[in-house]
């Protein structure tokens, strides 16, 4: 199938620093008995990098396309997605409407006002708050009346939706990920990386199958538990076959979907999190974040056994940013005079 094709009738903006760096990471993977290497996404180059990048580039293309001024976009409190959108929409000139939804029970006040919060105000985006944090319908229709509001305003509003109702347009930014990698001529036994609305995931293992690669890719669950994220994965899978308008060249026994860390929840420190966020940095100099990479380390970790000797690949999502707005998981201190 010629994906190139398919991709190119969609509108993107190039704005990311690509293709992100491949890196070993020697240390890690000798402690842990393979060898270990990252997919530098969190070096996608603007607003702090990430893979929302990727995925933005086509939200952001169909956005220019439709002639937008203004993007409105839904997220948790400290969502990389909501950041990286508003600082993409403020090099395009446009302004940005950010929903920030309670997905995670926190009343710190770092979490509430750090990391991507201050990040967001930096960036000049209007800011609404919406209470439901599992309620992905309810907050598209909440950015519908924002942009019914705006459209008064003689404004043009653009949504990037977050509910699966949705064509999986930023699904489109991985599977250009995925010729990439391709380009990169490694290979690897498995890639491991998070699934959280599943765009990642989906556009990866879309991308690979269709480029009549076989690389196991598994999803460690950020979210939700394994069934109801294979679930959301296979739909994602179908959609996003749909909109590049080609067969599905996955299987549903080829879905790899692991929940091992995602206890005790969304956006919830735990103590392997902490132990992974820690180990990258004191082993390879790597920082991760405590919502999504920090979990996928985890996970990759936590199946050490059957990686032993294997050649993995752990593609790093960024969220960096967020590290700064759960600081008071870590009891650091300056040293005393
Ligand atoms: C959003 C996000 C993910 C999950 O990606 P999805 O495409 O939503 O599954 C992983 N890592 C980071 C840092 C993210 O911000």
């Amino acid at each position: 199938m010629d994906l190139e094709a398919a991709l190119s009738k969609f509108p993107r903006v190039q704005m990311g620093h690509f293709p992100t760096p491949l890196e070993p990471m020697q240390n890690l993977g000798r402690k842990f008995g393979f060898d270990l290497w990252v997919k530098r996404d969190d070096c996608t180059g603007v607003g702090m990098g990430g893979n929302k990048v990727r995925q933005l580039e086509y939200y952001l293309g169909q956005a220019v396309a439709e002639g937008a001024t203004q993007v409105l976009i839904t997220g948790a409190v400290q969502s990389n997605f909501v950041r990286t959108a508003a600082a993409m929409a403020a090099r395009l000139g446009m302004g940005c409407h950010i929903q920030l939804e309670e997905r995670v029970p926190s009343s710190d006040a770092l979490y509430r006002n750090n990391g991507n919060v201050l990040l967001n105000q930096l960036l000049g985006a209007t800011l609404y708050r919406y209470p439901h944090g599992d309620d992905e319908a309810g907050a598209d229709g909440k950015l519908r009346e924002i942009a019914m509001d705006l459209r008064a305003e003689g404004e043009v509003p653009f949504i990037v939706p977050l509910s699966a109702e949705h064509a999986p347009t930023g699904a489109l930014g991985y599977v250009q990920a995925a010729r990439e990698f391709l380009a990169h001529g490694e290979v690897f036994d498995e890639i491991f990386v998070g699934s959280g609305s599943a765009l990642t995931h989906c556009g990866l293992l879309l991308g690979l199958r269709a480029l009549g690669d076989a690389t196991p890719v598994t999803g460690i669950c950020v979210r939700r538990d394994a069934g109801l994220q294979r679930a959301r994965v296979a739909q994602r899978l179908s959609d996003l076959a749909h909109l590049l308008d080609v067969s599905n060249p996955v299987s549903n026994t080829d879905i790899c979907v692991d929940d091992c860390v995602l206890a005790p929840g969304y956006g919830q420190m735990s103590d392997v999190v902490r132990a992974a966020i820690e180990q990258a940095a004191r082993y390879e100099g790597l920082f991760l974040d405590p919502v999504y990479t920090a979990k996928v380390l985890a996970g990759v970790f936590a199946n050490h056994e059957r990686l032993k000797g294997k050649r993995v690949l752990f593609w790093h999502t960024g969220g960096q940013p967020a590290l700064f707005a759960y600081a008071n998981a870590f009891d650091f201190e300056l040293p005393a005079d």
